[in-house]
């Protein structure tokens, strides 16, 4: 139940909810109506049952009266002489006392066996026409006053019933009694009054003998049986009297009040007062009525107003708001919805805000058209330059990669998506990288690194990468250009530079250190020997009769036998920091830095002997083969020798010395503050000079 209603209000639409409050708030309204009709209802079915009950109350008590009188009268006559006389006397004095008394049709005295002996018009004995009542009165214990049965009188021929009281007693014997028999058509009367005009039916009635005395409107006649009819039987049952529901003898249903006419004693007799239900409850249905037409239209006018209502205030304007929302949502932004100013505040609000809300999307729609406009001519600059431009997010992966990726490394920029800078990087040139990433990272506003990384062809491309931080997403932007041909020229460059560097410092025939090149180093040596007093020699070669040897086997042959020479210099001298050159021409030197006189005359001596050992047929030469002189030279300790070009020229001094004491010698300088040293000139190893 709980659920199916709740089912059906999940499926209500707002006028349906405004009407469901509506029937709510009118319910109790109707109930009271209802409540209070349904008083009305009760309220007058308990006054018309009191007002029937009191009016059968009224009309029995009115017939009782009738039969009252009939007792008093009787009280009287029984004392009265001319009854006692009986004869004429009594005859007349009944005679004018019924013609006073219209409500009597007969009066009369009976014997104690029943025969009418006095009567006021009858003049002949007669049997009493209600023999029964006759035996009654004379049964010994009767009631003072006995009322007889209801009949059509004998003598009157008109409806009656007879009362009876016993004559006062004489003697032992019994004298008799007086009657009278009562005109019922005041009963008729009295029933034509109490009905009101009929609008009630009154009906009397013997219940014993179950016939009808008067009804009113008088549909049946005196005496008409009504055994059977289910008025009779109720009449049977509230025989102390009461209010019965019943159907009328008319066949209409009725409420009666039911009332019996007390004669003396008990008595058979009663009076039923009967309403027409409709007549009780007719004014209370009409109102009944009325209010219900009256709700009904006033719920219907509620009904229909709530309808309208409904759609002005609440459906229209929720119409409205909805079908702007779906444009909002389709992307139309530039129409506005219109809310009519006397609808409710909280929709016109909700209008304002989607009004609202629309100007700021299509404000942001045409931000977000200049940004695309932006991004595109951007991605077409990327895309058109042949440097390869691509985009790392915070996370560190590839966000964006230009075209230009085919032409640098071979791959496709998809290929590259997702993947990190170091990717494809040269394992040497990694940390390169993330020095540079480190750099971007901690705050710097660009970092340039050149590195190599692999193409798919296998081998490695030069680039020059130069990285911006991308502000808004905390990524960064890096540009790689393709430098290989530039590391490649730079490569040769040094590369020749280097070949030239050794050209600038070696004999081109020799191998050996050029004479711009040993004058460099003997500055360096010089300077050195002067800072720390370390000795320093220098040995000075010159090729003896070397001008024979041209003259006789021809230059080229000289040009081989000096690279010889050379060869056997710089085979003899290996010492680390000692510098071989070619002085010049034909003249060799040797610089032995850290050298002691003595080392470098041995020295000396070594290469001497080197030189012979070559033994390189010399036929223009007095020793047969082709010799070298020697001339020997040191700075030690606080030597006097002031500059380089002094030791030289020591050294010369003794090469001289050397030609000029044979050839094929060692000469050596003699030192010029240490005189403890061996005296210049110091004889060759051989011995000869
Ligand atoms: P000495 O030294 O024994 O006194 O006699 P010499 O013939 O060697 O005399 P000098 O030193 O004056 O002559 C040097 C000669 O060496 C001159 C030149 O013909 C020769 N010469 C100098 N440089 C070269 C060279 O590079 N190649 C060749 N083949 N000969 C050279
Ligand atoms: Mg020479
Ligand atoms: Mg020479």
């Amino acid at each position: 139940m709980f659920r199916a209603s709740m089912i059906l209000i999940k499926r209500m639409g707002i006028r349906g909810r405004l009407l469901l409050l509506i029937a709510a708030a009118m319910a109790p309204l109707m109930l009271l109506i209802a409540g209070g009709i349904a008083f009305d209802y009760q309220d007058a079915t308990s006054r018309a049952q009191a007002d029937v009950s009191k009016s059968a109350e009224l009309a029995a008590m009115r017939l009782s009266e009738a039969f009252e009188d009939a007792r008093a009268t009787l009280s009287a006559v029984r004392m009265m002489p001319q009854v006692a006389a009986g004869g004429a006397a009594c005859e007349d004095f009944l005679a004018k006392l019924q013609a006073s008394q219209p409500q009597i049709l007969t009066m009369g005295v009976l014997s104690p066996d029943g025969t009418i002996v006095c009567h006021n018009k009858l003049r002949r004995r007669q049997a009493f026409g209600d023999a029964d009542l006759a035996r009654r009165i004379m049964l010994p214990g009767h009631a003072e006053f006995l009322v007889g049965t209801f009949m059509i009188g004998k003598v009157s021929h008109q409806p009656t019933v007879a009362v009876a009281m016993e004559l006062p007693q004489r003697g032992s014997q019994p004298e008799g009694s007086v009657f009278l028999s009562l005109n019922l058509n005041w009963i008729s009367d009295v029933a034509r009054q109490m009905s009101e005009g009929g609008r009630r039916s009154v009906l009397m009635a013997d219940t014993a003998s179950g016939r009808v005395l008067a009804r009113w409107p008088d549909i049946v006649t005196f005496g008409a049986p009504m055994e059977g009819t289910p008025l009779l039987k109720r009449l049977r049952l509230f025989q102390a009297g009461g209010v019965v529901e019943s159907v009328d003898l008319d066949g209409s249903s009725r409420l009666f009040g039911v009332s019996p006419i007390v004669l003396g004693g008990a008595s058979n007799v009663m009076v039923a007062l009967g309403v027409a239900k409709a007549d009780i409850t007719g004014s209370v249905q009409q109102r009944g009525l009325i209010a219900l037409g009256l709700t009904i239209v006033a719920v219907s006018i509620a009904a229909m107003a709530t309808w309208w209502l409904g759609y002005w205030t609440q459906l229209r304007p929720i119409g409205r708001l909805k079908a702007a929302a779906d444009r909002l949502g389709s992307g139309a932004f530039e129409t506005q919805v219109a809310i009519e100013t006397w609808q409710a505040p909280e929709f016109r609000t909700l209008g304002a805000s989607l009004n609202a809300m629309a100007e700021k999307l299509a404000a942001g729609r045409e931000a977000e058209k200049a940004v695309a406009a932006s991004e595109a001519r951007y991605r077409l600059l990327a895309e058109n330059t042949a440097d390869m431009i691509t985009a790392v997010d915070a996370a560190g992966q590839r966000i964006f990669v230009s075209d230009a990726s085919r032409e640098l490394v071979g791959r496709e920029p998809a290929e590259l998506l997702g993947k990190t800078p170091e990717a494809l990087v040269h394992p040497d040139d990694v940390p390169i990288v993330r020095a540079m990433l480190r750099m971007l990272r901690s705050g710097s506003e660009v970092a340039r690194a050149e590195y190599r990384v692999a193409h798919r062809d296998g081998h490695y491309v030069w680039v020059d990468v130069i990285g911006r931080p991308i502000e808004d997403n905390g990524g960064l932007a890096l540009a790689l250009r393709d430098i290989t041909d530039r590391k490649l020229a730079e490569e040769r460059l040094a590369e020749a530079n280097r070949k030239l560097a050794i050209l600038a410092s070696t004999d081109e025939l020799t191998g050996l250190a050029n004479r711009r090149e040993f004058d460099r180093a003997l500055d360096v040596e010089f300077a050195r020997s002067r800072r720390d007093g370390s000795d320093l020699s220098l040995i000075l070669i010159d090729v003896d009769r070397f001008k024979i040897f041209n003259d006789t086997y021809g230059h080229p042959a000289g040009d081989a036998c000096l690279k010889a020479v050379a060869g056997a210099l710089g085979a003899a001298l290996r010492r680390h920091g000692d510098v071989v050159a070619r002085y010049g021409g034909e003249e060799l030197v040797a610089l032995l830095p850290g050298t002691d006189p003595e080392g470098a005359f041995e020295r000396a001596e070594v290469v001497r002997a080197a030189a012979e050992r070559l033994a390189i047929t010399h036929d223009g030469s007095e020793h047969g083969i082709v010799t070298i002189s020697v001339g020997v030279a040191t700075i030690a300790g606080a030597d006097r020798v002031t500059s380089a070009a002094g030791l030289i020229k020591l050294a010369d001094k003794a090469l001289y010395e050397a030609k000029h004491g044979g050839r094929n010698r060692v000469c050596q300088a003699p030192l010029q503050a240490i005189t403890s040293l061996p005296v210049w000139p110091r004889r060759s190893a051989d011995g000869r000079r």
